[in-house]
């Protein structure tokens, strides 16, 4: 294992905050898989699945059977743990800008196809020598666009780190929930597998929620160069020029944020291993797969249950549960009249979250239930 150091711009005088990457394998062997963990630094059930998953890349290396490489950054958030307010640590948000810490990734397909940077007279008639081609230019990019911040700084590393990756694992937590991912559709084939091994409850699929989170310019920038190669040079350039779609990416949600605990972390951390063996990152026998826990839904068939009004939040239903149309999820009780409102779900699903809060303010997001047919779109997350 190597451990590389990479300094954060200094925000001020006096502080310097780094980020830390482990690396397994041989660098630039294939496959490459990056995971981080806790990018919203107040998300920590990954930080202990990468705490128990590098003693299995330490001993797959020390036995030789680490084939690929393997990136792990286990505490992806220096800035956001270290905001802690008020005795409250506030990770999903850099207090001096209010930016959230997994949006504002680059699109790397814009950066490609810059007038004076185009990738196109790059590419040739071989796939696997233009995804070469695109990922040294995908470096090249970021080179030229320097960050002047250190949350950018920070940004910028991560996709440094991540960029080159064949398979990208990005691991979170909701606030009370179930497991489950959200990924792009071109990247279902290659995660499904992951899903089954962790038995993710639900699977969200969206080409692009519109927030540039972390894990969608990875896998975004190859589906979108493509189209945009198209639109500008027509598609019998892009089938004469082609490329697969290079990375696959994922948020894995690992649960709640209480979910920090050893037995879960293991089982997490097992499942990762057992999904780096059949990928052939590491050599052995491909796990068997167990069927898939849940069918996956479209990101925009999700229906956010909000409370009606003010008052005491108390749910009826657990993280997980199979949820019919017009069941009541949760109520909303006045404590001073005694109105009791029921928050029912509108669509089959499954409840994959819900807060952690039991005062609801009117508007709230109490929970999401992940529907099959598209109900919503434009910007699909939250803040
Ligand atoms: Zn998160």
């Amino acid at each position: 294992m190597r451990v590389l150091e990479h300094p954060l711009i200094s925000q001020s005088i006096g502080t310097q905050r780094t980020l830390t990457s482990l690396h397994f394998g041989v660098a630039g062997a294939r496959p490459k898989v990056m995971i981080q963990a806790s990018l919203h630094a107040d998300e920590l059930p990954g930080m202990l699945v990468a705490h128990h998953l590098r003693l299995h890349l330490a001993e797959a290396e020390a036995s030789g059977k680490l084939m690929g490489e393997v990136v792990l950054v286990p505490m992806a958030n220096p800035i956001g743990l270290s905001q802690t307010v008020l005795r409250s640590q506030l990770g999903r948000f850099e207090l001096a800008s209010g930016e959230n810490f997994n949006r504002l990734y680059p699109l790397f397909a814009d950066w490609l196809t810059e007038a004076d940077h185009p990738i196109a007279p790059q590419l040739g008639p071989d796939a696997a020598t233009n995804v070469t081609t695109i990922r040294a230019a995908m470096h090249a990019a970021l080179d030229r666009h320097p960050p002047t911040t250190e949350l950018d700084s920070l940004r910028h590393h991560l996709m440094h780190l991540a960029c080159d990756a064949d398979v990208v694992l990005d691991l979170h937590c909701d606030f009370e929930a179930a497991l489950h991912f959200y990924t792009e559709p071109p990247c279902a084939d290659t995660l499904l597998p992951l899903a089954a091994l962790m038995g993710a409850r639900a699977v969200l699929l969206a080409n692009g929620s519109g927030g540039r989170c972390f894990d969608e310019v990875l896998s975004g920038a190859w589906w979108q160069l493509r189209d945009k190669l198209a639109q500008s040079h027509g598609e019998a350039f892009v089938q004469a020029h082609p490329f697969p779609q290079g990375c696959a990416s994922v948020t894995v949600e690992l649960r709640g944020q209480a979910d920090v605990r050893h037995d879960l972390a293991q089982a997490d951390a097992a499942a990762i291993a057992a999904y780096l063996v059949h990928l052939g990152v590491v050599a052995g026998t491909p796990p068997a797969l167990p069927p898939l826990a849940c069918e996956p839904t479209p990101l925009a068939g999700t229906e956010v249950l909000t409370a009606p009004h003010s008052g005491v939040l108390t749910y009826l239903r657990l993280p997980g549960d199979d949820i019919a149309a017009g069941d009541v999820v949760a109520e909303v009780i006045h404590p001073v009249t005694g109105q009791t409102t029921p928050i029912c779900a509108s669509v089959n699903g499954v409840l994959y979250t819900r807060h952690i809060v039991r005062w609801a303010t009117t508007g709230l997001d109490v929970g999401k239930v992940s529907g099959k047919h598209p109900l919503r779109s434009g910007y699909l997350l939250s803040a």
